[in-house]
C-alpha cells in the first residue's frame, strides 16, 4: 500500500507542476473546480488536489486461494480474512487521505488490461498455482469468481459488505439466464435482495440477442430465430448476441483482450432459488436488524458512525 501511495504521489506531484496551459481546456475554462481564477502560467498544484487518487484492486478471490486454500465464495472463513484485508486497505487510504490532506480512496476495479498481464507475469514467476494462476485473468476486484457456482442471493450477501469498504467505486454483477421480463418475481427479488444487503451499485446481466433480418428481439436459443423461423448458419447475417464486459456493453468479443475474453468464457449463471436461502430472497425480520447491527459495527470500526 506505501508503494502504491508513494507513486500515486509522486505523480500528483508531477502534474501540480503542470501548468494552466499544458490543459487549455480542463483548466483554462473553469471545468476543474477552483480553477477559475487560474492564469495560463499557473501551476496545477492548488487544484488538482480536489481530485480523487484512488488505489484500485484485483483479485481477493485468488488472494484468498493462495492464502487459506478457499476464496470467500467457499467459506466463511474467507470472507472473514477478505474483509479484514480489504478492510485494512480501506484504512490505510484513510489513513493517506488525513495524512496527506488528499482524496485517497479505495477502488474496487476490473482492471481491463491488469487482470491478464499481471496473471501472465506471477505464472510465469509462481508457475501454475490451482485457483490462483491457472486462469488467464484474476477476478474482479472483490468478486466472488465468475466460474464458481453459487446462488444470486449468496453471491449478493458474499460481496455487499465490500461496497461500503469501497468508496472510490464498487459493483456487484449478477448473471441471469433468459429473458428477465419472463419472470418478474425473481428479477425484482434480486433487486430487493441488493438493496436490503447494502449493494451500492447493483448489475443484472442477462443475455439479449437481436436477429437484424426480422428485428426480433429477445432470447435467440441455438441457431433459430423464434420469430422468422431462419438458421443462422444458414445465412449471411449472423445473429447479435449483446453481452456486458466490465461495464461495457458489445456486441462482440473481437476487441477484448485475452483475460477477458477467458472471463467471459467461464462465466457461470447464478441461480435465483437455491437450498440453503429462501426462494424469494427476501430477508426475515431478525435477519434484517442483524444486518443493521453488522452495518453499524462496519461504519464504527471505519469512524463513520
Ligand atoms: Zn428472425
Amino acid at each position: 500500500m506505501d508503494l502504491v501511495k508513494d507513486q500515486l504521489l509522486e505523480r500528483i506531484e508531477f502534474q501540480g507542476n503542470q501548468h494552466v496551459r499544458n490543459f487549455p481546456f480542463l483548466m483554462g475554462q473553469g471545468n476543474w473546480f477552483g480553477s477559475e481564477n487560474l492564469k495560463p502560467n499557473d501551476k496545477l498544484k492548488d487544484v488538482i488536489k480536489h481530485g480523487s487518487i484512488t488505489i484500485g484492486f484485483i483479485g481477493l478471490a485468488e488472494t484468498l486461494k493462495a492464502m487459506i486454500g478457499e476464496h470467500h465464495g467457499e467459506s466463511d472463513e474467507a470472507q472473514e480474512l477478505g474483509l479484514d484485508i480489504i478492510t485494512h486497505m480501506r484504512e490505510k487510504c484513510d489513513e493517506y487521505a488525513k495524512k496527506y490532506k488528499l482524496n485517497f480512496s479505495l477502488l474496487a476495479t476490473p482492471a481491463e488490461g491488469l487482470a491478464g498481464r499481471f496473471t501472465k507475469i506471477d505464472r510465469k514467476e509462481y508457475g501454475k498455482i490451482k485457483g490462483v494462476t491457472d486462469r488467464d485473468f484474476y477476478t474482479n476486484s472483490y468478486h466472488v469468481p465468475v466460474y464458481y457456482p453459487i446462488s444470486a442471493f449468496e453471491k449478493i450477501d458474499k460481496e455487499a459488505p465490500y461496497h461500503a469498504l469501497c468508496n472510490a467505486g464498487h459493483i456487484s454483477y449478477i448473471e441471469l439466464d433468459g429473458d428477465p421480463s419472463d419472470n418478474i418475481e425473481a428479477f425484482e427479488a434480486v433487486i430487493r435482495h441488493m438493496h436490503d444487503a447494502g449493494i451500492g451499485y447493483g448489475s443484472v446481466n442477462h443475455p439479449v440477442d437481436r436477429d437484424p433480418v426480422c428485428g426480433f428481439s429477445g432470447i435467440i436459443k441455438g441457431d433459430r430465430c423464434p420469430s422468422c423461423g431462419r438458421l443462422e448458419s444458414k445465412g449471411d447475417v449472423p445473429f447479435e448476441r449483446l453481452r456486458r464486459i466490465t461495464g461495457y456493453l458489445v456486441g462482440s468479443l473481437e476487441r477484448w483482450n485475452d483475460g477477458k475474453k477467458a472471463e467471459e468464457a467461464a462465466r457461470v449463471k447464478h441461480s435465483v432459488d437455491c437450498a440453503t436461502c429462501k426462494k424469494d430472497g427476501v430477508y426475515t425480520k431478525s435477519e434484517k436488524v442483524a444486518r443493521e447491527v453488522a452495518k453499524k459495527t462496519a461504519k464504527k470500526a471505519l469512524g463513520k458512525a
